[in-house]
């Protein structure tokens, strides 16, 4: 029956009633961007970009990484590729560009904050993709990691335009981020939740303890709370904003996706095997259907609550198979 039922449905994701909720995979080189470019999919929402430094000794050229850049962009002429800016840290330390150890990596200087400590490694970046982008004809848009401020979001922003980049946007996996998303939203094009940074952020859990998993459940109703409060600023700037990262397990959960589709979220990214049962349960359901399964889960006292209370109630279309 699932294998009926995934194949009756294809092409851009949207709600029964026509709502659109583009459907796009997460990718972190060559060989998934070629996997991912021959799928029934509208692009890529999450390209993460650090295996260009990690593994580099000296920091690449801009041909260099101008030539890596048309490979994982060549499968995508005309679709969308949201490409995210380097996010190292002490954590995933450059050989280039360290800045020494830290206590505290996943609350130092990481993501955007190294990169304002060093410009010219985002802005050679970013000249590379603005030369593969123009190449090969994809839909580019970059985001910055780790963004928690307003100011640097328009500090990121002002760079990216100056390479001849279109489109800015900015990661949400800052509660900061998320609360003031109206502010921070404001002199970039979108946002993008990554609920893996939200939830260990908003829980205080580190995400790479693995006894804390259940405070790291995406279903965690403040963590919706928080994905709430950051979708409210998109309504007000009318700025589109999209989950490129969920965590751990629960990537590609279809209730999920409902939910926060419910919330106001216009595009789902994930890894590509779990598209088809993501499009599924979003094309028996509609609009108001996801926003009522929203309110139920942020109605709920706990992660598992709020899970039981949508799978209840979602379309039996769904819960049949
Ligand atoms: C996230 O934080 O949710 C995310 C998508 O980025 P990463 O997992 O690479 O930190
Ligand atoms: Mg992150």
């Amino acid at each position: 029956a699932l294998a009926a039922a995934l194949a009756g449905v294809s092409g851009a994701g949207a709600t029964r009633d026509g709502h659109a909720v583009a459907l796009l995979a997460n990718i972190g080189g060559v060989d998934d961007a070629e996997a991912a470019g021959a799928l029934d999919l509208e692009g890529v929402g999450l390209f993460r970009t650090e295996f260009v430094y990690l593994s580099a000794q000296t920091m690449p050229t801009v041909e260099e990484q101008a030539e890596v850049y048309r490979r994982v962009l060549a499968p995508f002429p005309g679709r969308r590729v949201v490409v995210r800016t380097l996010d190292a840290g002490a954590d995933k330390p450059l050989a280039f560009a360290n800045l020494g150890e830290e206590e505290n990596p996943a609350l130092g200087r990481r993501g955007l904050r190294l990169c304002q400590a060093m410009p010219e490694v985002l802005d050679s970046q970013l000249e590379a993709l603005a030369i593969a982008a123009r190449e090969t004809g994809a839909d580019v848009r970059v985001m910055a990691p780790m963004v928690a401020t307003a100011d640097e979001a328009a500090w990121f922003a002002a760079r990216v335009r100056a390479v001849g980049l279109p489109k800015a946007g900015v990661m949400i996996e800052v509660p900061a981020a998320a609360l003031r998303s109206r502010h921070v939203l404001e002199d970039v094009d979108f946002g993008s939740l990554g609920t893996n940074d939200l939830a260990q952020y908003t829980m205080a859990a580190d995400r790479m303890e693995g006894e804390l998993s259940d405070l790291l459940d995406p279903w965690q109703p403040a963590v919706l709370d928080v994905v709430a409060a950051a979708c409210e600023g998109g309504a007000v700037t009318g700025k589109p904003i999209g989950v490129c990262g969920v965590c751990g397990e629960s990537a590609g959960d279809p209730y999920l996706a409902l939910v926060l589709a419910g919330l106001g979220v216009s595009s789902l990214s994930m890894a590509p095997s779990k598209v088809p049962a993501v499009r599924l349960a979003l094309s028996v359901h509609t609009l108001d259907e996801c926003r009522e399964l929203a309110g139920r889960a942020r109605a709920a006292r706990s992660a598992s609550e709020a899970r039981e209370a949508v799978r209840a109630a979602a379309s039996a279309e769904l819960t049949a198979i």
